[in-house]
Parts: C-alpha cells; sequence; structure tokens
C-alpha cells in the first residue's frame, strides 16, 4: 500500500465546522488524505461537546463513518479530566489545545480575546504561556500539542519575535520530554525555525488542517510540503494507526 496522509485534526457540524461527517469524508477522499474528526470536546468552545454523555454519543456517531476519531480538548477547561477510561479507549488520538490559561490572580488569558490584562507585558505573557506548555507537557493525556505557536490576538504580529529561540527550546523539550507530537497547522502556519528545532529533538510532527470549511477540511498541502522540505520521512509523520497513542497503552513503534 503506498503512504496516504493523515489529515490528524478537522472539525464537523458536531462541534463549530460547516460539514457533517460525511462531507468531511469526500473532502478527505478528494485530497487524497485519511481523515480524522477532531471535534472540540470542551464547555469553553460555542457548539461543541460539553460533557460525558456528549462524549459518547459522539463516539458512537464517529463508528458509523470510516474516519480516525479524535477530538480537540482544551487545556484551561477540565472536562478533559473527567472522560472515564472506558471512552478514553475509543479515540485514536486525542489533541489539546492551549486555547487559554488563568494567570496565578485567575485571570483567563484567552487566546481569541481581542485583549490582554494591561498590566501583562507580552514577554510576560510569553514566560507564563511557557509554564503552561511545561504543566500541559507533564499533565494532559494527549497525543499532539494542537498549534503550537498560537499566541493572543493582540501579539500574533509580533509572533516571531515573540518566540525566541529560549521559548522554542522550552516547548520543543516539553514536548520530546512527554512524546507529545508537533502539529504543522494548516491554518495557525508555525514557522520554520521551531519546526525544525522539533524534527531535530526527535519530536514526532503532526499534520493538521484544523479545518473547518469545505475549502479548509483536509487541505494538508502546506503542511505536507514544509515537513518535507525539512527532511521529514512520510512515514515518520504522525499516524495514530501506525504509532498508536499514547493517552491509550497502545505500544507506539
Ligand atoms: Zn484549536
Ligand atoms: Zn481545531
Amino acid at each position: 500500500m503506498t503512504w496516504t496522509p493523515v489529515d490528524c485534526h478537522a472539525h464537523t457540524t458536531m462541534s463549530d465546522g460547516a460539514l457533517d461527517v460525511g462531507a468531511l469524508v469526500e473532502r478527505a477522499q478528494a485530497h487524497g488524505v485519511r481523515p480524522s474528526v477532531s471535534d472540540h470536546i470542551s464547555r469553553d468552545v460555542a457548539g461543541s461537546v460539553k460533557d460525558v454523555a456528549g462524549v459518547r454519543a459522539y463516539l458512537d456517531a464517529l463508528d458509523e463513518y470510516p474516519v480516525l476519531r479524535a477530538g480537540e480538548f482544551c487545556w484551561h477547561d477540565a472536562l478533559w479530566r473527567e472522560i472515564p477510561p472506558d471512552l478514553v479507549s475509543r479515540f485514536n488520538h486525542r489533541i489539546g489545545s492551549i486555547h487559554g490559561f488563568y494567570l496565578d490572580d485567575g485571570t483567563l488569558v484567552h487566546a481569541f480575546g481581542r485583549h490582554l490584562p494591561t498590566d501583562l507585558t507580552p514577554d510576560a505573557y510569553m514566560d507564563a504561556h511557557l509554564d503552561q506548555v511545561e504543566r500541559f507537557a507533564a499533565e494532559m493525556p494527549v497525543d499532539i500539542l494542537a498549534h503550537p505557536t498560537l499566541i493572543p490576538i493582540p501579539l500574533r504580529s509580533l509572533s516571531e519575535e515573540l518566540w525566541t529561540p529560549a521559548r522554542e527550546e522550552r516547548l520543543v523539550a516539553a514536548l520530546a520530554g512527554a512524546g507529545i507530537a508537533f502539529e504543522v497547522s494548516a491554518r495557525y502556519r508555525p514557522h520554520e525555525r521551531i519546526v525544525q528545532r522539533a524534527v531535530a529533538a526527535g519530536v514526532r510532527i503532526s499534520l493538521g488542517s484544523d479545518g473547518h470549511s469545505a475549502d479548509q477540511v483536509a487541505n494538508i498541502e502546506m503542511p505536507l510540503a514544509m515537513t518535507r522540505s525539512l527532511g521529514v520521512r512520510d512515514e515518520d509523520l504522525y499516524d495514530p494507526i501506525s504509532h498508536g497513542s499514547r493517552t491509550q497503552g497502545v505500544p507506539a513503534e
């Protein structure tokens, strides 16, 4: 069998995506990729799966389709801590996202918020972000860190300056230590140097469209071109079927 890329990260109408699962499968076939459904499982995303009963119904629905069963969990929302083992074992892979986190004073800093707390400088934000990445890697049972370079909207134009080599190193070391894959996202494109650093550290790389619409879902051309240009072998890209899931005792190769 020839190698076929996996889109490890895509959304449907079961959270905030525009396509139903059948339409997502068709888009994946059109792009020649193997589809995953990784809808939001979080109380902090509108329209998402919001409780354990909902997770069960979600997995039951996915069983009807030729898709990898995944989910995108928010680090800052506790729902991921409540998923019972019988449901955990039904996922092919799980994705963790730092869509936000709580500062020591209890303030939620959200990646999609329009403003940062006024007394929080960009550098202080980044240092807090890296503290959270290290906690995430130590605590969260996921296979992939989604869109690893995502930072709040007011800071995005400064992204390449704020992701200093030292901060990149902390993120990569945290993922390497935990065995969590680094996602190259088609939606929140990482700068090349951090991907290079992840590859050099032996962190597994995962491709994700993070698609919500028909033109986005399963379109992983850019991420695949980037990983190939950095010398990552296709067969080393994260594939939950070949490489297992660290979250359920399936041995990795
Ligand atoms: Zn996300
Ligand atoms: Zn997503």
